[in-house]
């Protein structure tokens, strides 16, 4: 899975091999299975936001926008984080727009991270956050996300153990990719308080922020006493709106973090998508109700599913947010990644083995991780299939 270190390629490409996702999503095609691997939508967004895109597109909007972002997509996100959180940020200086939440990520580890400084985050993650660490020459420090028949926690002791005096960032995902664990208000007070005494700066990769369920709410930590100026903010459109292949994200923060962003930005893809920029800024500006019923949707499925992974003899873990489950490959049974080897052909369905989201050292090594975000029917049929074996 891993590219191995040869004369022809620098060493930072050495174990950046092809992602998880990839792999699996083409396991399912090989295998015509349904794909609950990879965390894509299989419903496309709003068609408005679609049709604005379209009218962009003819209408002229095809050349290099501003290398921060569209003017009316930085407004449209910074009155989105105003009205919603109570957070302000300048839409000029305190607002930058990515290729996605990653390239946000990736260019605020490459500004904020040296080599040999330290990058903290929970454990298990998103694949991206390693691979910027290694690209920036970070080292990672992992702090474990146990589950429990309540959902997953940390141990504070182990989050405060994590950073040393070369620690530079703390990377915070909430809801989290891939547990599903929204953190509570306590955890983030606590997450904020290792920030502000040991002086670090927050990246909080906030890309499921809408997608949060049984009533809970989604708390910025930038919102947090002391954060707002040590915290950036990203945000994407692809899991807010299911325009996953659009490639919009953003980042809000205060104007010195920005500026960094943004000079990264400037040599990694100079600019984001021209057209799809005032499709987003319109998305933010009407499609609130959209989402609302996504969030709906998706919180049936993850029930629908929650019920089917227990009749087939998983134990799920409690997720409250984003599009994942994490179930556990009950005792005497394979392991988590022998059970998702088998699954295509006993029961056409692809998952993934949460350990493909830690850095080998075994952890998880019972648990898969299931995504939702398909349609009730598609999440009907895995129901099927995993009760009654193909
Ligand atoms: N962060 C998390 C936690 C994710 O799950 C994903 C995948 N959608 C991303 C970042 C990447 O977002 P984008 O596609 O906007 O780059
Ligand atoms: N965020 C998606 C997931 O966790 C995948 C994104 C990707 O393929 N890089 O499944």
């Amino acid at each position: 899975m891993t590219l191995p270190a040869g004369t022809r390629t620098a060493g930072r490409a050495a174990g950046l091999g092809p992602s998880v996702f990839a792999e699996m999503t083409e396991l399912a095609v090989r295998t015509g299975s349904v794909n609950l691997g990879q965390g894509f939508p299989e419903t496309d967004g709003p068609p408005a936001i679609l049709e604005a895109a379209r009218q962009a597109v003819l209408g002229g909007s095809n050349q290099y926008p501003p290398l921060g972002g569209t003017p009316r997509l930085r407004r449209a996100a910074a009155a989105q984080r105003e009205k919603r959180y109570g957070t302000p940020y300048d839409p000029d200086t305190e607002v930058v727009v990515t290729s996605g939440a990653t390239e946000a990520i990736t260019a605020a580890v490459l500004a904020l991270c040296g080599p040999g400084e330290e990058i903290v985050f929970f454990d298990p993650s998103y694949d991206s956050y390693p691979a910027a660490a290694a690209l920036a020459g970070a080292v990672c420090r992992r702090v474990p996300l146990r589950p429990s028949p309540d959902g997953f926690s940390y141990d504070p002791a182990d989050l405060r153990a994590a950073v040393t005096p070369a620690t530079r960032v703390l990377l915070l995902n909430t809801p989290h990719n891939p547990t599903g664990k929204v953190f509570t208000h306590q955890e983030l007070a606590d997450i904020a308080d290792v920030c502000v005494d040991l002086d670090l700066v927050a990246v909080v990769d906030e890309v499921y922020e809408y997608l949060v369920y049984d009533g809970l709410v989604h708390r910025p930590l930038a919102s947090l006493p002391g954060m707002a100026e040590r915290t950036l903010t990203v945000s994407s459109a692809g899991k807010t709106f299911s325009l996953t292949g659009w490639k919009v994200g953003w980042a809000c923060g205060p104007a010195d973090l920005i500026a960094a962003v943004r000079s990264v930005k400037q040599y990694l893809t100079y600019a984001t998508a021209a057209p799809l920029q005032d499709a987003v800024a319109l998305a933010l500006e009407s499609h609130e109700p959209w989402v609302t019923a996504l969030r709906h949707t998706l919180s049936g499925n993850r029930d629908t599913l929650a019920r089917a992974l227990g009749v087939a003899g998983l134990e799920v873990v409690p997720a409250q947010g984003g599009y994942f489950l994490q179930a556990a490959v009950t005792a005497g049974g394979p392991d988590a990644a022998a059970y998702c080897r088998a699954l295509p052909y006993s029961s056409g369905v692809v998952a993934i083995p949460t350990g493909a989201f830690t850095d080998g050292s075994g952890r998880y090594g019972d648990l898969v991780r299931f995504s939702f975000c398909k349609t009730p029917g598609t999440l009907a049929e895995v129901a099927k299939r995993l009760t009654s074996r193909v």
